[in-house]
């Protein structure tokens, strides 16, 4: 097994709703070690330039007004498998096709409100991380 890094976000709405250690104990149930972590309000450019893969989107303009709408909690977790066990844990992106048990099936509003982010690949998880981390701003679990 590899051991992996990626990149989680708390979107606003979760941080609203007062969901940070709800979805910090699931990560933390399913193995997954925070090794950095910040709370952050996203600038307008921040969130365009993080979500620029979905620029030619319709919903593009919502979700950049929504993710800068409140803070955000970013952490970058690791584990085995990092990558695609955060996506099983947060569920689909739409609450309604998302896994019984699963943080969006949980918690999330909608599919546009659903509570948080989380890498989809490895080239992206390293460049999402470098996004919003430098090198020294990761804490390897020495213990
Ligand atoms: P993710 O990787 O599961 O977060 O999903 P995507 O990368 O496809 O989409 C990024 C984010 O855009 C989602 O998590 C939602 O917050 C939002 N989003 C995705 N699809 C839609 C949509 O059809 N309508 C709206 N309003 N927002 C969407």
């Amino acid at each position: 097994m590899v051991i992996e890094r990626t990149l989680s976000i708390v979107k606003p709405d979760g941080v609203q709703k007062n969901l940070i250690g709800e979805v910090y104990r699931r990560f933390e149930q399913a193995g997954l070690r925070i090794v950095a972590a910040r709370m952050m309000h996203l600038t307008q450019a921040q969130a365009e330039g993080f979500y620029a893969v979905h620029r030619e989107r319709p919903f593009y303009r919502d979700l950049v007004r929504y993710m800068t709408s409140g803070p955000v909690i970013v952490q970058v977790l690791e584990g085995e498998n990092a990558i695609e066990k955060h996506r099983e844990v947060m569920g689909a992106t739409d609450p309604k096709k998302a896994a019984r048990g699963t943080i969006r099936a949980d918690l999330a509003a909608s599919i546009e409100e659903n509570v948080c982010h989380g890498s989809d690949a490895p080239d992206t998880a390293r460049n999402e991380i470098a996004y919003f981390f430098s090198q020294s701003d990761l804490c390897p679990r020495t213990r």
